[in-house]
């Protein structure tokens, strides 16, 4: 997953809410990676600890414990993704096929 060349692309910082402007990578390519950008894979992490109000979900809806602990501060695969970005490890793109359409 790792971008390897620092095309860079500026993007609003409100976008990825962050206060200062960001510098985002595209992927290059090269020989040693088949002229994609990426060689090798990143993990993306989403980590739910099961404590206080979140256990007396477990009756509720996918949607409804998804909204519970991202309001109690679970960071989502798609942030974890971002994350990845503005270290230049990873694209927008590469994080938006992985996630899929999801909003968070
Ligand atoms: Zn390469």
């Amino acid at each position: 997953m790792p971008a390897t060349t620092p095309a860079t692309t500026s993007a609003p910082s409100s976008a990825y809410g962050a206060d200062a402007d960001v510098v985002l990578y595209r992927p290059g390519g090269c020989n040693r990676c088949g002229r994609t950008g990426y060689r090798g894979r990143v993990a993306l992490y989403e980590l739910m600890p099961v404590l206080g109000s979140l256990r007396s979900l477990v009756h509720s809806s996918t949607d409804e414990i998804f909204e519970a602990a991202v309001g109690s501060g679970m960071q989502t695969l798609r942030q974890d993704g971002l994350r990845l970005c503005l270290e230049g490890i990873s694209s927008l793109e590469e994080i938006h096929r992985v996630t899929g359409d999801r909003l968070m």
